[in-house]
């Protein structure tokens, strides 16, 4: 009986396949398959909805329904039982389609005498490309069995539609990835750019959905899944122990995974080819993991999510090189990106678009060094865009625009040369210092990690790097530099500056930061966890390695060299006295030692804005790391969306404390700088030097406008703005401020 069925269930498909070799244009074939659909499953009526946009549906073929309404019929999605199936990704199976909730009658079809109603997604690779409609005039409910043809058939239908089959002439239907898309996201590195997709992992293409034999088919599959596993065997071998290797775990569980491989052999059996089965199993987990809300789950479906890709690449031996060129300016699409792999891209990049990621991901960190606007949490980008798509980043707003229309190309090509014009001013302003109308002057450095990031010294006016994060060279490499590399690497750096002074914080891994060769830690909360100093203390060796290199590079030339994350007093000396001892031993061995050697730390810790006076003495100079202080200030996760936003820099609390510190600064003589993210915003670096920062290090891009808004700015006034703002019990200063600079421009 099954076997009949699938014979079934294999003629249908067969013949929709000749209908779709014919030479007929895109509307024959669509009226030809819901003929054959209605046909075979014994039928008055089938109709194909298809996305006219992101979220209106219309009605694009049909058998048995008004013949006028195709093209007419429209619905908005999650509207009606149709915009339901497209809007949930499930099925709707009902012999009384009228007394279903949500259901909207629509008079120029005449369906009014159908009762019954089966609704099955078209769904490809996760995005709901339509609606398969099958109606009849008696009150059935269809079967099973019915319902997995159908399926079967939508995941044809879904193939052939991404090929355009069904475009042209008297179609009425544009191709898809053809219309305008807005997106949105969150701002990771800001800045505009236009530019053409590069997807990073090119969408695999089903050319043959439909497949004569079935055992050829099972084989290939076989094959493929065989291939797979001996994959992730390979990866387990070669992973350590802790979160990867749980991750592969589960991978090879779903790898071996007899529910999964039943199914895609059941797919096969009804005359879908090998990947088509994939796909389909893969379009019906993505559906699932949109509806559920628990973690774990989610993750496991996006690990199968995952294998699919895979086990797709193999299927079809569409690696990531297609042959396809690179446009000239290109725009990365990706789900998510390492650094290292953004790295091998480098400046040729125009912008970056990741359907993942975050904010203070490796791969921001490397964006922001080479100022490629980036934004992250784009929804969908993955599968909305096609190698080679025009497309605009607006990373001031957050927006892209993929296939923008002419107004909104025109309008973003003046927002691109208003910024071109600003820049230019801020180059006329290069050499200049940033000096205050009341006579104050703010130093101004940059923040780097890169040899990328050394030409910006130069260009940006800054006058040296106030924090150059030497975890980056960590990060993207394979296995731990060697001291020679890392010297040679410095020295570099060192040279490129050409005297104007580089703050080398020494190795900042742990927390979000992880090496890919270090066996990773499983800890509860990684960013209260074992963390930079914390780690340089328990395990000196590769901190002893850097600092020799750093000694050694500087040869005979000034040295300065900061601690992140010191919580105490007593961490600072413990470190100290190691880069004393380094120096003694470098000494012993010949190496010329630094002119000067000043050691600082970070204060990005509350507990060290209370350390003993005495550590304020004997500190060579603070450097506030704001990114992380701010977290713990406020007790919020600087990586969570939710809550990162929720807590205002600008806020009296915040602000206080930092002038404190300030102020026990300057009691005890101690250089203090500011150097996380917000001192490369406009508003925050003129309150930051209203409450007494005399030196700010940022993003090398920030350096033009900030010095151009304080080179405009009266500290004194801004610092009675603050006051005044704080005695009135404000939370935050940010409106008292805004309102005096528009007061004020
Ligand atoms: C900071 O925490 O502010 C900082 C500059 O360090 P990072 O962002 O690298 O943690
Ligand atoms: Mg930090």
């Amino acid at each position: 009986m099954a076997e009949r069925k699938e014979t079934e269930s294999r003629k249908l498909l067969g013949r929709l396949r000749d209908a779709m070799a014919s030479d007929d244009p895109g509307q024959e074939r669509l009226n030809k398959i819901t003929h054959l659909i209605a046909d075979s499953i014994g039928t008055e009526v089938c109709s194909i909805y298809l996305f006219r946009d992101s979220e209106t549906l219309e009605l694009c073929a049909t058998e048995g329904l008004n013949a006028e309404s195709v093209h007419q019929t429209r619905m908005k999605l999650g509207e009606g039982l149709v915009g339901r199936v497209a809007s949930k990704r499930h099925v709707i199976n009902t012999p009384d389609a009228p007394s279903q909730a949500g259901f909207r009658y629509m008079p120029e079809t005449g369906e009014e005498i159908y009762s019954s109603f089966l609704g099955i997604p078209v769904q490809r690779l996760g995005s709901a490309l339509g609606v398969l409609v099958v109606q009849s005039k008696d009150a059935r409910e269809f079967s099973a069995d019915e319902i997995y043809a159908l399926e079967v058939v939508a995941m044809v239908l879904a193939e052939m539609t991404e090929l355009g089959a069904f475009v042209g002439e008297g179609a009425a239907m544009s191709a898809l990835h053809s219309q305008p898309a807005l997106l949105r996201g969150t701002i990771a590195q800001e800045g505009v750019a236009e530019g053409h997709i590069w997807l990073h992992e090119p969408r695999v293409v089903v050319t043959n959905p439909v497949a004569d034999d079935p055992h050829r088919e099972l084989e290939r599959l076989s094959t493929a899944v065989e291939e797979l596993r001996v994959g992730v065997d390979k990866m387990m071998e070669m992973a350590g122990d802790g979160e990867q290797r749980q991750v592969l775990e589960a991978y090879r569980m779903f790898a071996n995974s007899k529910g999964w491989m039943r199914r895609m052999q059941e797919d096969i059996g009804r005359g879908l080819s090998a990947e088509a089965a994939v796909d389909k199993e893969q379009s019906i987990a993505r559906a699932r993991m949109e509806q559920v809300t628990d973690n774990y789950l989610r993750e496991r479906l996006s690990d199968l999510d995952d294998l699919s890709n895979r086990l797709l690449r193999i299927l079809t031996g569409q690696g990531k090189d297609t042959g396809a060129e690179m446009p000239i300016d290109p725009i990365l699409v990706a789900s998510n990106i390492g650094p290292a792999e953004l790295l091998e891209y480098g400046r040729a990049l125009k912008g970056i678009i990741l359907e993942k990621g975050s904010v203070g991901s490796h791969a921001a960190i490397v964006a922001r060094a080479l100022a490629i606007p980036l934004i992250v949490h784009v929804d969908k980008i993955t599968t909305e865009a096609l190698n080679g798509d025009h497309v605009m980043v607006d990373g001031e707003q957050g927006l892209v625009h993929l296939r923008p229309d002419e107004t909104v190309v025109s309008a973003f090509r003046d927002k691109i040369a208003m910024e071109a014009e600003a820049q230019q001013r801020y180059a006329s302003i290069r050499d200049k210092p940033a000096e205050t109308l009341c006579g104050t002057t703010i130093q101004l450095h940059m923040n780097a990690g890169l040899m990328a990031d050394l030409p910006s010294l130069e260009n940006s006016g800054a006058e040296g790097v106030g924090l150059f994060r030497t975890e980056l060279q960590f990060l993207v490499r394979s296995q731990m530099p060697k001291r020679s590399e890392l010297s040679a690497l410095y020295t570099r750096v060192l040279d490129a500056a050409q005297g104007k002074p580089v703050v080398f914080r020494t190795l900042d891994i742990g927390s979000d930061k992880v090496l890919p060769y270090m066996k990773p830690n499983d800890e509860p909360n990684p960013a209260l966890g074992w963390r930079a100093i914390r780690v340089g203390l328990d395990k000196p060796g590769v901190m002893r390695m850097q600092l020799q290199a750093l000694i050694r590079a500087a040869n005979g030339r000034p040295l300065t060299v900061m601690f992140p994350f010191v919580a105490q007093y007593e961490e600072y000396t413990l470190a100290r006295a190691e880069m004393d001892r380094t120096l003694a031993r470098e000494a012993k061995l010949g190496h010329v030692l630094p002119e000067t050697v000043k050691i600082g730390a970070m204060l990005e810790t509350p507990s060290l804005g209370f350390a003993p006076r005495k550590f304020f003495q004997e500190v060579d100079f603070l450097s506030i790391g704001g990114n992380d202080l701010k977290q713990f200030f406020f007790a919020a996760d600087r990586e969570n969306e939710r809550v990162r936003k929720r807590y205002d820099t600008l806020n009296v609390s915040f602000l206080s404390f930092l002038e404190q510190i300030v102020e026990r600064c300057v009691e005890t003589d101690t250089p203090v700088s500011f150097c996380g993210e917000d001192a490369g915003r406009p508003v925050e670096a003129l309150c930051f030097a209203a409450i007494g920062l005399r030196s700010l290090s940022m993003r090398p891009a920030s350096v033009g406008p900030i010095k151009s808004l304080l080179r405009r700015s009266n500290l004194q006034d801004v610092r009675k703005v603050i006051f005044d703002a704080r005695h009135r019990g404000e939370m935050s200063v940010r409106p008292a401020i805004m309102k005096y600079l528009s007061e004020n421009a």
